[in-house]
């Protein structure tokens, strides 16, 4: 039987068995069954230092983790192109041996191009790539490589612009050519051939373990493959068709999984009271909302009134709050703390990233501490005596508010009164974290909030029963955010521009390019940027740089400088797009962004247009595809998350079949997509319903390996009727 699960679980609060309900681990004692759960270390092919990788940057911990971390795309190697043959345009594979391998830097720009040249006795093939010196050591002439990329055929020249590539050895050609190969998620220091051969071992060796769950009946309705066949052929298949039979299949028994899960954690929470009642506080809120500099938009006092009314009521609140970026959610969520900390009780928010949640803290604390409040930080890097302080003040309860991140959920972490649990950004936790915090009093409240515009039904789908109330209304006085695409060569007119706005006295963002394999060249990447900003065209103007791999002072310094006017251009990695608030700033550049997503490009412009003055982002790209020009057509044209959510849907839609797959975030669900997936979400939603009526706690016989799946694929989330030990 699998064990899926990737978020650790709690350590504390929320023991690991789903204690009270009867759901427990099936009678899977076999010495293959074990190999599925043993540390990927004894893997073979996995060493103490392969695992560090594997667990750090993949999050696989054992070997059916690693089972379950599916290829991001297949490649059909069965079918190479011999370069003569390649078209123009096209998306093409194919092998040789690298003749010679050149490294230059263009005089004006600050840029390194590695050109390699492959023959495969057909033609020849060069291909180029940027600030990527590195693979000038890896393809040294005679190594034999594939390349997968975008061919262009330019002034006689077989060109392929910054292609994959992988150098192959003799005598691997079986696993690696010449059939379809998986294609894993890029890490440092694990190529693709490393993965490979991890997994075709791991799959020798423990797929046999692996036992089928799902009912036939359930299997033979949607025309699924047997589990092992399906993890085998996720990875290796023989056909494409088998391949997508086997992720259906994969997706449709994690979908399944999620359902089951929501619709009982329904099912116990309709059965519990709240653990908490307030005492009053009407007279505090009407105080705080007459305390605001500025007046409730009429969206944000139906929202807050449809919150105090849970807060009143005798089961406890779960909600959603969805609201665009700068839509005014941190009051809404003020409020109720202020309610839950007013009637006696205490409250807690979690934010995803350490900045964040800094930044909630100081907002928080300006807009209670006048009401009376204490409000509290609890974050990863807290020295040893605030971390104790913090601790403190929570568990005895001197601390009316506590901000933190998932630090929150750790053991050690106690309250002495928990009435009301916010979570920020929620797309970015899973089931089981949020799970955790709620597990850290009886039954608190719980409210949600996002900027992520998803449509109702997969809400409901995604967060089980919760209550969703929509923040529809933008404060007012804001002037809308106008965006304008521009192509790389205008970069010198867009930086005298951006002088000229910082000379009037506001602030800008430039959000460097993207690099999704590594925070680490990320950071890099960004510090070079601003060096290189800050000694050239920006060089009589405070320049500031903000990352994820800055410690927790320095980027506490960053923000600071910001906040206060001290930094008027501020260098920045994609850290930023979630939650900064500083109204001064109308100035957003952000650079390659037809790498970017258009959620992800909207949450990042969203940083700009707080303020009363006009804002302008810039997104400089040149996008070669269809897809790509209308993707930032779209963000030209609109500033509405909804329609721009809508819009990434449809063009994904016409994407590639079994093209990339967009990171989406939502929390540890690692095979499916909610939104490519909706089709498979709706069959596992009324699955899941079907099992659960005759046998709500899937006590049959029949249904025991469905509980045993459960359990181990969410053990971090115990359904609420399980009682804190
Ligand atoms: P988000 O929904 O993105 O979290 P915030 O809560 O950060 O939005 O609010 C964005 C900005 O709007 C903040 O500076 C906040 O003070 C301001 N704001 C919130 N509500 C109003 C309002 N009703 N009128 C004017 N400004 C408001
Ligand atoms: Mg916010």
């Amino acid at each position: 039987m699998a064990n899926i699960r990737r978020d650790p679980p709690p350590r504390d609060g929320a023991p690991r068995a789903l204690a009270a309900v009867p759901v427990r681990p099936c009678d899977d004692t076999g010495p293959a069954a074990a190999g599925l759960t043993s540390a990927v270390q004894y893997a073979r092919g996995v060493g103490p230092a392969r695992a560090r990788l594997l667990e750090d940057r993949l999050g696989i911990a054992t070997v059916s983790d690693l089972l379950y971390r599916l290829p991001r795309r297949v490649e059909d190697r069965s079918r190479l192109r011999r370069i003569y043959d390649v078209a123009h345009g096209a998306l093409e594979t194919v092998q040789g041996t690298v003749v010679r391998i050149r490294q230059f830097r263009p005089r004006r720009r600050r840029l390194v191009i590695i050109k390699a040249a492959v023959t495969d006795g057909s033609g020849i093939l060069h291909a180029v790539w940027y600030n990527q010196p590195y693979i000038a050591r890896q393809l040294t002439p005679g190594t034999r490589v594939v390349l997968h990329g975008r061919v262009q055929r330019q002034a006689g020249e077989i060109q392929m612009a910054a292609p994959e590539f992988e150098a192959i050895e003799e005598g691997e050609e079986s696993l690696h050519v010449g059939r379809i190969v998986p294609v894993y998620p890029g890490t440092e220091g694990l190529s693709q051939r490393v993965m490979r051969s991890i997994v075709a071992r791991a799959l020798d060796d423990h797929a046999g373990g692996l036992r089928e769950w799902l009912p036939a009946e359930l299997r033979d309705r949607h025309r699924l493959p047997e589990l092992r066949r399906a993890i085998r052929q996720a990875h290796f298949p023989e056909t494409l068709e088998e391949y997508r039979a086997a992720r259906n299949r994969l997706v449709y028994e994690e979908l399944l999984l999620l359902q089951l899960l929501l619709l009982r954690q329904k099912a116990a929470r309709a059965a519990s009271p709240r653990g908490l009642r307030y005492g009053d506080a009407r007279e505090l809120v009407a105080r705080f909302h007459g305390a605001l500099p500025y007046t409730l938009t009429g969206a944000q006092y139906r929202v807050i009134t449809e919150i105090l009314r849970d807060m009143d009521r005798p089961h406890p609140m779960n909600r959603l709050l969805q609201g665009d970026v700068g839509s005014g959610k941190t009051v809404v969520a003020a409020t109720a703390l202020l309610r839950c900390a007013g009637g006696g009780a205490q409250g807690a928010l979690m934010a995803p990233t350490e900045i964040l949640a800094g930044q909630h803290y100081l907002t928080l604390r300006n807009l209670l501490a006048p009401m009376g409040l204490t409000v509290t930080l609890l974050v990863g890097g807290l020295s040893r005596a605030a971390r104790d302080e913090a601790l403190g003040a929570a568990r005895e309860g001197r601390a009316d508010v506590v901000v933190g991140t998932h630090a929150l959920i750790e053991g050690g972490v106690e309250f002495h009164r928990l009435g009301l649990v916010v979570v920020d950004e929620q797309h970015r936790f899973g089931v089981s974290q949020r799970a955790a915090l709620r597990y850290k009093g009886e039954h608190p409240d719980v409210l949600v909030m996002t900027a992520t515009p998803i449509p109702r039904t997969l809400a409901l789908s995604l967060y089980g029963d919760l209550d969703v109330s929509i923040l529809d209304e933008l404060p007012p006085g804001r002037s809308p955010i106008q965006t304008y695409v521009r192509a790389p060569a205008q970069r010198p007119r867009i930086y005298q521009w951006v002088r000229g706005e910082v000379a009037a006295g506001r602030q800008a963002y430039i959000v460097c390019p993207l690099i999704e394999e590594s925070d680490k060249l990320q950071a890099e990447a960004a510090t070079a940027l601003a060096t290189r900003l800050a000694e050239s065209v920006f060089r009589d103007v405070r320049v500031g740089v903000l990352h994820g791999r800055m410690r927790v002072d320095e980027r506490d310094r960053a923000m600071r400088a910001l906040r206060e006017g001290e930094t008027q251009v501020l260098v920045a990695t994609t850290v930023i797009e979630v939650g900064i608030d500083v109204p001064n700033a109308t100035v957003m550049v952000i650079e390659d962004a037809d790498r970017f997503g258009l959620s992800q490009l909207h949450q990042l412009r969203g940083r700009v247009g707080r303020g009363a003055q006009p804002s302008r982002c810039i997104l400089i790209g040149e996008p070669r595809t269809e897809e790509g020009q209308a993707r930032l057509a779209a963000m030209e044209a609109t500033t509405d998350g909804f329609r721009i959510a809508q819009k990434d849907l449809e063009l994904r839609g016409v994407g590639e079949l079994l093209g990339h797959r967009r990171q989406h975030g939502f929390g540890e669900l690692r095979v499916a997509d909610l939104l490519r997936d909706r089709e498979w979400l709706e069959r596992a939603r009324r699955d899941a319903a079907d099992l659960l009526e005759g046998d709500p706690d899937l006590e049959r016989a029949e249904h025991r390996p469905i509980a045993a799946a459960l359990h181990a694929r969410f053990a971090g989330a115990r359904p609420e009727n399980a009682r804190v030990g």
